[in-house]
């Protein structure tokens, strides 16, 4: 019997600006949403870029604060609060990666105040009205559509700073949006389809960065790839393989794209026969036969990490992980077992090919 199509999709606001040299377009973007004081965010390894954004503002900047943080500490954010009063901002630019974008949108949470991010990383938390922060070493996050940016910048000539081997972490870390979407419970057709094509997009650009990081064009498919599985992650619900990286992120302090590159082939290996169509759509954007395998391979291919034990990950810590991973119930395609997250997480740890049951 054929099955009919059921779904609901809902659409996040938001403007997207793509293209080479698009950094020149902010003072304009920050001019159409009618502000003049807008305070730069950034890390202190972007200050320098930062300052010539304030320069290029001419006057409608209100200052740059260059102390984002991983993980977006409150502490971190109650400072920069400080500063966005005392200039009197009336927007905020985001100058960086998840780390960044996390800080201008903990800022844009208390103070409703707009936001133009400019993604330097392929993290995709400019698409997302997602936020986490951390407070006495507890990660929460929270949906608001007050976290929604509304406007991105997405300039490629940005990007070609990005060493290929973090290129290839964050290009992971994006996937797992994709992979995680195509067997989402609420997955449209379009998010589908963007999460094959931003898959795809990586697969073929990220090798390519690897032999030449001058090469603007994959830089470019990269950077797309970016926003489609950001788009992803923003519009529909995540599954084990976040649980599990935001387990091991919080309570080992593992690095976030890294953490997300080892674990997605076995995340998905996990839930691969509860999910086939999914895995084949993935497969095929991948240019694999196996999806969980075409996943370790790229990762292999990169350079990348494979193995939890190769970024910080404690052996005895793999209990207490799958523990924590187990304890509350969320969906997924497949039940949470903890014995077989247990032994998911052993697998990963050693950096063994994917068992896909
Ligand atoms: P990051 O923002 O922490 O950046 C890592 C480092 O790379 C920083 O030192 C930064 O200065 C540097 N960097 C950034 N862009 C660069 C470039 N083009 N060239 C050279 N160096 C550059 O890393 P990330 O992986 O982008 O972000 C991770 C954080 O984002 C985590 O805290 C994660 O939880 C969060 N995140 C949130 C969401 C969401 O929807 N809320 C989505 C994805 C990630």
């Amino acid at each position: 019997m054929l099955l009919m199509k059921h779904f609901v999709h809902e659409a996040l606001p938001g403007r997207v600006v793509f293209g080479w040299g698009t950094l020149k377009q902010l003072p304009a973007e920050v001019a159409a949403l009618g502000c003049h004081r807008a305070l730069i965010i950034t890390t202190p390894r972007q200050n320098a870029l930062a300052h010539d954004i304030l320069h290029a503002l001419d006057g409608n900047g209100a200052g740059v604060f260059d102390g984002a943080k991983m993980h977006t500490p409150v502490a971190v954010t109650e400072r920069a609060l400080g500063l966005l009063r005392e200039r009197g901002a009336d927007c905020l630019v985001a100058l960086g990666g998840g780390s960044t974008i996390g800080l201008a949108k903990a800022l844009a949470l208390r103070t409703d105040l707009p936001q133009i991010v400019v993604p330097t990383t392929y993290a995709g938390s400019e698409a997302t009205p997602i936020l986490g922060e951390t407070k006495d070493g507890k990660k929460t996050t929270q949906r608001s559509p007050k976290i929604l940016p509304e406007v991105i910048l997405y300039d490629v000539s940005l990007t070609m700073s990005l060493a290929p081997s973090q290129a290839a972490t964050s290009g992971m870390n994006a996937i797992a949006h994709a992979v995680e979407a195509l067997y989402a419970k609420d997955v449209s057709p379009l998010i589908t389809m963007l999460a094959e094509q931003g898959i795809a997009s990586f697969a073929q650009s990220l090798p390519r960065i690897a032999a030449d990081p001058e090469d603007r064009k994959a830089r470019s498919d990269a950077l797309y790839g970016a926003w489609a599985c950001g788009v992803c992650l923003g519009s529909v619900g995540m599954a084990l393989h976040h649980k599990l990286c935001h387990t091991l992120g919080g309570s080992f302090d593992l690095p976030h794209a890294e953490t997300h590159t080892v674990l997605l082939p076995h995340a998905a290996a996990y839930n691969a026969a509860a999910a086939p169509e999914a895995m084949a759509r993935a497969a095929r954007a991948l240019g694999a036969e196996n999806a969980p395998l075409g996943l370790y391979e790229l990762a292999k291919t990169l350079g990348a990490p494979t193995a939890l034990c190769q970024i910080g990950m404690p052996e005895s810590g793999l209990d207490r992980a799958a523990d924590i991973a187990a304890e509350n119930p969320y969906w997924n395609p497949r039940p949470i077992e903890r014995e077989a997250i247990r032994t998911l997480l052993d697998n990963a740890y050693h950096g063994r090919p994917p068992i896909t049951p």
